[in-house]
């Protein structure tokens, strides 16, 4: 398997929030530390209304801005996924600008987003969210077989839903979390067209240069004060030697 992913069916979603509670005790989490948050978006016009569960979680960007940003290696990608190690995290929150999707938050001075379990995966389980969803919504595997499952459930739902759509195949190298709209992203609060954040540009057109140059300054010092070590200690051995060959003369003859 080489490149795994998330997809979760909106349309089959009845926001139980099973999945919710199954990561929150699966990953241990803090208060306030959740890893998915479940929107009910209400459409239409009384009488003729339809609700869809938008899922606020990591879409784990093949290309991600907050791994891209990461100064620690605290993010980083693994099988497609965007892993965490927290241990590795100095709470900087770089990475918390840089997401295009708001989604890492800084808890308890750690680093706080879906990690795709896969400490779970490793051992050949489901994430907790896929092992708990009592609709199926949500599946995990390789993601070029999710992708077509998607686009046949998109062509399932469409008589029935006309905006439906696959979502998060392109963006940022494709998305590792694949979502199945019932209608238009932006009807979902989604955005249509994801854009890497300004911080990220920020970040690599100034933090990266003038880390870069503050790395070059430093090793500049470092490399003046050992010229500068160098030389005195070479002067003190050549006046030291000066001192050992000189003829010495005798107080008498001062
Ligand atoms: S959605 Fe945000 S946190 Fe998740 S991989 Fe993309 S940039 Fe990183
Ligand atoms: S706060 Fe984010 S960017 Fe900073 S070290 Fe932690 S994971 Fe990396």
């Amino acid at each position: 398997m080489s490149r795994y992913a998330l997809s979760i069916d909106l349309e089959r979603c009845i926001g139980c929030q099973a999945c919710v509670v199954a990561c929150k005790t699966g990953n241990e989490r803090p208060l306030g530390g959740n890893y998915i948050q479940i929107r009910d978006v209400v459409r239409g016009t009384f009488p003729n209304l339809t609700g869809t569960f938008v899922h606020q979680r990591c879409f784990h960007c093949f290309d991600a801005a907050c791994v891209n940003v990461c100064p620690t290696g605290a993010l980083y990608k693994q099988d497609g996924m965007t892993a965490v190690d927290a241990d590795k995290c100095s709470a900087c929150g770089y990475c918390v600008d840089a997401c295009p999707f708001d989604v890492p938050h800084v808890v308890d001075n750690r680093v706080s987003k879906c990690t795709a379990c896969l400490d779970l995966v490793k051992d050949g389980l489901p994430p907790w969210c896929v092992q708990t969803c009592p609709s199926q919504a949500i599946k995990f595997g390789e993601r070029e077989k999710l992708l077509a499952d998607a686009h046949a459930r998109v062509a399932a739902i469409k008589p029935k839903r006309p905006n439906a759509q696959v979502y998060g195949e392109e963006p940022f190298g494709g998305l590792g979390m694949i979502l199945i709209l019932p209608d238009a992203p932006a009807a979902l609060g989604l955005p249509e067209n994801p854009q890497p954040s300004l911080a990220l540009g920020a970040w690599q057109n100034v933090v990266q240069p003038v880390s870069i140059g503050a790395l070059g300054a430093a090793i500049g010092v470092t490399a003046l004060s050992f010229i500068v070590a160098r030389r005195e200690h070479n002067r003190e051995e050549a006046l030291l030697k000066a001192e050992e060959e000189a003829p010495h003369e005798h107080p008498d003859h001062a």
